[in-house]
């Protein structure tokens, strides 16, 4: 029997367990850190071998493969061991794509990627048998065990990527690439775009490559790198014969002679971004074969994604947003270009490494007020004290909420968008939109 070891017991880790269980293989599931009580639950339930808090060695190193969660770097010893000595160290992507002969499309990028994999997902189930996983919901191994549907939208990071080989997406996407994560990646901003590359790595030219043309890094690296895939860009500044763009106020696809034509107007989501998002759903869903007017219909009615320029009330003819999701510069950029002047803007959390200027043009034209949130406020006052009349500081959102509620007025927006990681005050971005949320509803 071969021996499937996992490392790593969260939501990737349990699906490969369980689905790796069912393939024939001795698993053997090793956490480092404590396991979560619900996933305890299942690994013993389906009498899964298991340990935490600790590796054991040997045991490690009589696996066949070692499924890796994505959470846990190269760098860490044990990685490092089990590489050295040769045993193959694969993500779950990789693992469940051999048990199924489903459609894939993988959708990668620094922003985006769920958003895109949600919209794509909602506008492909209209007329196909479609599961929806990667970083959302259950495992795509779990999915594959349980309802093995014909076709996956995936939402895939640079991390699962490392561990994909074989990966070979009939369909994937590239977002955008601007530098993040960099910890993980020797703090080369090309190692991370490679990482994004291997989407692509395995398509040849019976696959689809979909990517924003307008995006320089990606554009760059596809002139100076072989790609196979057959390439399908989208373009909201270019003409583009096959692929995407926007000609004034419509969408236009064009795949070997056929076109589709949507108003903007008729997207549902907000802001550039998400016309580049629904670029992107669109041309799957077009390559697919969903109707013209199903993928109109979908795109319209689609109810947004939480976290994501989320609005949330209106008081006083004053509209709440929360996006807290924009963890980077990139994704306040997006924010602050789709809102509509005067804007009380609350950012702030951990800084990491964030150069402020592309957002300058942005704050002389709409932002009235800024409210720093978070350990790192100091550099959000040097960057934009001098551009604003008033700017605060605070560690409380409740605070936060309220001196934004008493400085706008009719008509002004209050934008969270931190442009920082949240774990100074939360524990993660969805902790914080919620935080927001609530003080936001008891106004
Ligand atoms: P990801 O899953 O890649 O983190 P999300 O869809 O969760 O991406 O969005 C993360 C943040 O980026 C949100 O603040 C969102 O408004 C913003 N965003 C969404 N799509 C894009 C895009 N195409 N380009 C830049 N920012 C985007």
């Amino acid at each position: 029997m071969k021996q499937l070891v996992i490392l790593g017991a969260g939501e990737s880790g349990v699906g490969t367990a369980l689905l790796g269980q069912a393939k024939g293989f001795q698993v053997f599931v090793s956490d480092k850190g404590k396991i979560k009580e619900k996933y305890k639950e299942v690994l013993i339930y389906n009498k899964i071998e298991w340990e935490e808090e600790q590796h054991t060695e040997a045991k490690l190193l009589a696996a066949d493969v070692v499924m890796k969660s994505p959470g846990i770097p190269d760098k860490v010893a044990i990685v490092k061991l089990l590489l050295n000595k040769g045993v193959p160290v694969i993500s779950e992507i990789e693992f469940a794509n051999q048990f199924t002969n489903a459609t894939i499309v993988a959708i990668t990028g620094s922003n985006g990627k769920t958003t895109t994999a949600m919209l794509t997902h909602h506008l492909l189930k209209q007329e196909l048998d479609v599961g929806l996983a990667g970083n959302i919901g259950d495992s795509f191994a779990k999915q594959v065990l349980e309802h093995n549907y014909n076709n996956y939208v995936l939402e895939v990071s640079s991390f699962q990527l490392d561990g994909c080989f074989k990966f070979k997406p009939k369909i994937a996407i590239i977002t955008n690439i601007v530098p993040d994560h960099l910890d993980r990646y020797d703090y080369e901003f090309e190692n991370y775009i490679a990482s994004k590359f291997r989407i692509t790595q395995n398509q040849t030219k019976e696959d689809v490559l979909i990517y924003d043309a307008d995006d320089e890094v990606i554009a760059n690296y596809i002139n100076n790198n072989a790609i196979q895939a057959t390439v399908l860009p989208f373009s909201i500044t270019k003409k583009i014969e096959n692929g995407a763009y926007l000609d004034k106020d419509k969408i236009i696809i064009t795949i070997d002679n056929n076109q589709i034509i949507m108003p903007t107007k008729n997207i549902a989501l907000e802001g550039k971004h998400n016309i580049k998002n629904a670029m992107a759903a669109s041309t799957v869903s077009h390559l697919l074969k969903i109707r013209k007017q199903t993928i109109r219909e979908s795109l319209e009615n689609f109810q947004g994604v939480e976290h994501r320029l989320e609005n949330v009330l209106k008081i006083n003819k004053v509209q709440y947003i929360n996006d807290s999701k924009a963890t980077n510069v990139n994704a306040t950029y997006f924010a602050l270009d789709s809102v509509s002047a005067p804007t009380v803007w609350i950012v702030g959390g951990v800084d990491k490494g964030n150069d402020y200027k592309e957002l300058y043009p942005f704050i002389n034209e709409k932002v009235k007020a800024i409210i720093c949130l978070g350990v790192d406020n100091q550099k959000l006052i040097e960057n934009f004290g001098n551009m604003v009349d008033v700017i605060v500081e605070t560690q409380f959102m409740s605070e936060a909420v309220k001196i934004a509620y008493k400085i706008a007025e009719a008509g002004d927006n209050v934008l969270l968008s931190p442009a920082c990681a949240s774990f100074d005050l939360f524990e993660n971005y969805e902790d914080r939109g919620r935080q927001f949320k609530e003080a936001v509803r008891s106004l």
